[in-house]
């Protein structure tokens, strides 16, 4: 890379501008309890107690964390921070974080609601470039677990297989009339076989004039970066854009803990170097063939995020290519999307929304993801104590970076 022309993620005053002192101060408040691991383990037990006895701790957690994660409860709560990222040149990415939906009819309700996101977003083009879903919200995981396995079907899986690819095929013909990308998450390897396969069916339905469908790669596992160049060789084969979602991957621990439990070979790389690397490669891998790709790169790591704004420049690609944008989720890395988006980059934050108790496991999960590891305070909190004291001794300048890289 050429350190002289990368960009920056170091200023604060950009990256929380669409924060007022009020929504920093709570901010300030979230990240300090998340970051001790006692705090963090006695207010995330005390949460899921409460929760379980119907304790009325709703409205705290609907007023501190799910507001500062999450857009709302439906998609016309969420429409503040739609026209606040807007107002910032951030798209919105409004993701129906329900969890657990276990019935035909959950999954049903699922699947019409991410259709209401297409439908809002063919209505707000500008702000609301993608929609996006878990093929777990429209399906049994079991049932997944066993498309994946090739083990015969039963009569009954049989037809309920047959009602989750109309689910699929509903969603993504209709994000196709409606001009909309539409993104599929990556989950558990022992079912991501199955979700790539109905990836790629919606992708040789709908991506020969333009890419919709694009499906998520997971670069924590040693075999991605092979699955990606199968991936593009059989999309140029059948003539259709490969669309790309590019991540590191959410679900190590269950993964390697899966692995030693039943005695296969470990699908994750050794280590995390090796992850950063792979990541990397398959940036590269995705601009060397940007004439047939569209590409959302999903991470909150700055060094990826420099890494691809750096490459973008060396093949003459100009910040506001629409083949290429970048992604973080909301009150997450603000650093990196608010500076991108300053810049000209295309920027889209995933924006959550659900009732409160049914994205609970969503904010659990961020909460583990900010507590500190060996006693030092989370890069998000670092950078909104920056920006507070800034803000305090009216500083106009640039912040210390609060992180490290890869
Ligand atoms: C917009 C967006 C969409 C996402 N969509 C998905 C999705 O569909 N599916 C999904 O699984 N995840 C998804 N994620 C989460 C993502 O996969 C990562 O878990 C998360 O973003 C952290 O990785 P990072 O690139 O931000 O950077 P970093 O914080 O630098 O990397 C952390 C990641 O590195 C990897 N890693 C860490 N330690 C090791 C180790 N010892 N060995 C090997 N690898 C290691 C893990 O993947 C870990 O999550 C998404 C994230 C974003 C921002």
């Amino acid at each position: 890379m050429n350190p002289t022309n990368l960009i920056s993620f170091d200023d604060t005053s950009v990256a929380f501008s669409y924060k007022s002192n009020q929504e920093l101060n709570k901010a300030n408040l979230i990240f300090t309890v998340v970051n001790y691991p006692f705090l963090s383990k006695v207010a995330t037990s005390a949460v899921k107690t409460a929760f379980a006895f119907h304790l009325p701790v709703r409205s705290l957690i609907r007023a501190t964390v799910f507001e500062h994660f999450c857009g709302g409860e439906t998609i016309e709560q969420s429409e503040q921070t739609i026209r606040k990222l807007a107002g910032f040149h951030v798209g919105t990415i409004l993701d129906y974080s329900v969890e657990g939906a276990k019935s035909e009819e959950g999954f049903d309700k699922t699947a019409e609601e991410i259709i209401s996101t297409v439908e809002k977003a063919k209505k707000d083009r500008s702000s609301i470039p993608f929609c996006v879903f878990k093929l777990t919200g429209l399906a049994d995981m079991e049932l997944l677990e066993k498309v994946q396995s090739k083990k015969p079907f039963t009569h009954d899986e049989r037809s309920a297989f047959e009602r989750v690819k109309e689910r699929v095929y509903r969603i993504c013909s209709r994000a196709f009339e409606s001009d909309v990308p539409i993104l599929i998450d990556a989950e558990d390897s022992w079912i991501q076989g199955a979700i790539d396969s109905l990836a790629y069916v919606m992708m040789a339905e709908f991506n020969h004039s333009r890419p919709i469908v694009h499906n998520t790669f997971q670069m924590y596992r040693a075999d991605m970066l092979t699955n990606l160049k199968v991936a593009l060789r059989t999309a140029t084969e059948k003539k259709y854009y490969l669309g790309v979602k590019l991540v590191r991957g959410a679900y190590m621990e269950k993964e390697r803990s899966r692995a030693l439990k039943l005695g296969y070979p470990d699908p994750i790389n050794a280590d995390k170097a090796a992850t950063d690397e792979l990541f990397n490669q398959g940036l590269s891998f995705c601009l060397e063939n940007i004439e047939k790709i569209s590409l959302v790169c999903g991470s909150h790591n700055e060094f990826s995020n420099q890494f691809l704004t750096d490459i973008m420049s060396r093949h003459g690609i100009k910040p506001d290519d629409k083949r290429i944008w970048f992604s973080q989720l909301l009150g997450m890395s603000d650093n990196i999307s608010f500076n991108l988006a300053k810049a000209g980059y295309n920027v889209a934050k995933y924006v959550p929304y659900g009732p409160v108790e049914a994205v609970m496991p969503y904010l659990l999960r961020r909460a583990a993801e900010n507590t500190s590891v060996a006693g030092q305070s989370s890069r998000e909190l670092k950078l909104i104590r920056i920006e507070r004291s800034r803000r305090k001794n009216g500083h106009p300048a640039l912040s210390q970076s609060a992180s490290g890289s890869n």
